[in-house]
């Protein structure tokens, strides 16, 4: 009987996630398993998935930053707005308010109004252009933006001229415009791949990373060549050990800050320990996992980035895989550890990974954050934090690496910084765990101010 009753009362939900076109399925599965529910009319390539939410399990509980897969993580209205009048704003700000209400959300911060990152859903940019300040200023008039709050009201158009609409959290969702964050090409870094690393050290330090990747670092870079890469942690004034076969190229090449040694990268090891290891080899994602777990566990590192090509089939499990084979190895090897991966946007078939051993510190930030946000479920992007025991280093000798001096400051060459981020949004990045470094050269920027509604 009670079923019955709330039956008839329920608003019918669901999530939407926003993905790269292709990865739809294994996002759903993703989401599925997360957050339960079933997968709500899969459609390949459309850059979104829906799965199905109770009315009873609609709260945020899971952050966008530990999906793999995942852009953008909305809670929504199952069924869209049909974008049949000439009036599109007006249907859609009542369902919305609605809907708010009937979530008991009596403010929201913001009005967005996305699309999928598809061919089909880019033609819709226009429109979300013309819709999202018109809407806003509905929003104002109703009284109901306010700085307070953690809602943001979210408009999802679809080439199928519907609108979902629905609300994100502000806390655990992506700041950036369509769960993309957008940078420049340096004109000076060696390949467009230096935009996958910018790209990363965004995602996982956020405002952290003054703090992860300090002037005085060192770092090793696996599968270097032609070095965008290193370029990228040049530029932040890392010193590096470069290693690949092939040769670097531009600015790296002759430079004081990058030793290059054409070594195998699974073979090389440090002759004393280093603060990074990134590694961008290509090769069977769990023979990388090996690798990284071998360098964090036996103390050769404490932070790395690296990149798993995904097979075509299987990729979730794929993941899992790598997770579990770099879990366990930190486990054994008495580690505390922040593991997390994910598919950016400058990732095609591939997942980009980053472990951190945390120090004392960055634990108490990490203790710290964690109390503010909800319990991460099984999976979570943090692991392990508490025990951690001092690594001691069996590490041999590389040949020609003298890593024993304190590196000199970085070359400015006064062209170019290490890719600009393209947008004015603040940046809050709440899955670091890292203190908030003041002058971040990501730093939170002010919202422009705007305009009080008549
Ligand atoms: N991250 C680089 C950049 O930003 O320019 C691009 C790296 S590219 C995708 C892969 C590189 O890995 C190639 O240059 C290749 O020579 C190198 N590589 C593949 N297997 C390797 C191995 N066993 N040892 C060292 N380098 C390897």
């Amino acid at each position: 009987m009670t079923i019955k009753i709330l039956a008839t009362i329920a608003v019918e939900l669901a999530w939407l996630g926003y993905c790269r076109p292709g990865f739809e399925r294994d996002l759903g599965i993703e989401l599925q398993e997360r957050l339960g529910g079933e997968i709500v009319d899969l459609q390949e390539d459309c850059g979104f998935v829906r799965v199905s939410c109770a009315t009873t399990q609609a709260s945020f509980r899971v952050s966008v930053h530990d999906l793999t897969f995942a852009r953008q993580l909305l809670l929504t209205r199952d069924a869209p707005v049909a974008l049949t009048s000439n009036d599109r704003v007006n249907p859609i700000f009542e369902a919305l308010t609605a809907f708010l209400a009937a979530r008991g959300i009596d403010h929201v911060v913001d009005c967005r109004v996305e699309y999928p990152d598809t061919n089909h859903g880019k033609a819709l940019s226009r429109s979300a252009k013309a819709i999202e300040p018109r809407l806003r200023e509905l929003f104002g008039e109703a009284g109901m933006l306010a700085g307070h709050t953690k809602y943001r009201a979210m408009v999802f158009l679809t080439p199928d001229k519907r609108a979902y609409i629905g609300v994100a959290d502000m806390h655990l969702s992506a700041q950036d415009r369509l769960g993309i964050p957008r940078f420049r090409m340096p004109a000076d870094a060696p390949s467009r791949s230096t935009l996958k690393l910018a790209e990363a050290i965004h995602v996982f330090l956020g405002s952290g990373q003054d703090e992860a990747l300090q002037p005085d670092m060192r770092a090793v870079d696996l599968g270097a060549a032609p070095g965008g890469w290193t370029w990228q942690l040049m530029q932040r004034g890392l010193r590096i050990t470069a290693v690949d076969n092939a040769s670097l190229k531009g600015d790296l090449v002759d430079n004081a800050m990058v030793k290059h040694l054409r070594a195998d990268g699974f073979k090389y090891t440090p002759n004393i320990p280093v603060d990074w290891l990134v590694c961008d080899m290509v090769e069977q994602p769990a023979r990388i996992a090996k690798l990284v777990a071998k360098w964090l566990a036996s103390g050769w590192a404490r932070y790395a980035i690296f990149n798993l090509k995904l097979p075509m089939k299987k990729r979730n499990e794929e993941v899992e895989r790598c997770r579990q084979i770099i879990g366990e190895a930190l486990d054994e090897a008495g580690k505390s550890y922040i593991l997390q991966f994910k598919q950016l946007y400058h990732d095609r078939e591939e997942v980009t990974g980053f472990v951190m051993l945390p120090s004392r510190k960055e634990r108490f930030a990490h203790n710290v954050a964690a109390r503010d946000k909800p319990a991460n479920t099984s999976r979570g992007g943090q692991k392990k934090i508490g025990r951690e025991t001092n690594g001691t280093m069996g590490v041999k000798g590389a040949k020609g690496v003298s890593e024993t001096k304190r590196p000199p400051k970085p070359a400015s060459s006064g062209k170019t910084g290490p890719g600009t981020l393209v947008q004015t949004k603040p940046v809050l990045n709440l899955n670091s765990t890292l203190p908030r470094a003041a002058a971040s050269p990501w730093s939170v920027k002010p919202l422009p101010k705007r305009k009080k509604a008549k």
